[in-house]
């Protein structure tokens, strides 16, 4: 269970691979998800190589945190939503299938449930504009 830097976010970080970048600062990276659950779904991961939850160094960590809440502040506006939900996924057994530490943010409305995992990637201009929504969220707070 070591941090492997061939996964898909590492790569995203150093730029080998594109993504929707919605916020980034000293510790922490967030973008659109390619597979979104929603309209909005984004993801926030640490600058500093982590597998999940069970490695991650306290600091890193609660840069993560105060930028999911920083990103979930912003999708609800971003989108009206009604709420948001935060998951996070350890191991495989706990649903994991990327691994470089990373919190989902998606906004929800009532009665409408999360979009089954499909596998399939979203429209990259549905990706963009979704982004530009949380942009301007995020730069109105
Ligand atoms: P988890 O590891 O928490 O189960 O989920 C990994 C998430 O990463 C999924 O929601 C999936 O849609 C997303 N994902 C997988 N590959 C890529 C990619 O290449 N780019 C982006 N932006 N998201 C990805």
């Amino acid at each position: 269970m070591t941090y492997q830097d061939d996964n898909i976010f590492a790569k995203i970080l150093r730029g080998e691979i594109p993504s929707h970048k919605l916020y980034e600062d000293a510790d922490t990276f967030a973008f659109m998800d390619i597979m979104p659950r929603g309209d909005g779904h984004c993801l926030v991961i640490p600058k500093k190589p982590s597998r999940n939850i069970l490695d991650v160094e306290e600091d890193s960590l609660a840069a993560v945190a105060r930028t999911t809440q920083k990103l979930a502040r912003a999708v609800l506006r971003a989108f009206s939503a009604d709420g948001v939900t935060v998951q996070q996924f350890n191991e495989p057994a706990g649903g994991q299938v990327v691994f470089h530490l990373h919190f989902h943010i998606i906004p929800r409305f009532e009665g409408v449930p999360l979009r089954p995992h499909t596998g399939e990637m979203e429209k990259p201009e549905i990706l963009a504009a979704n982004a530009e929504k949380i942009k301007a969220a995020l730069a109105a707070s």
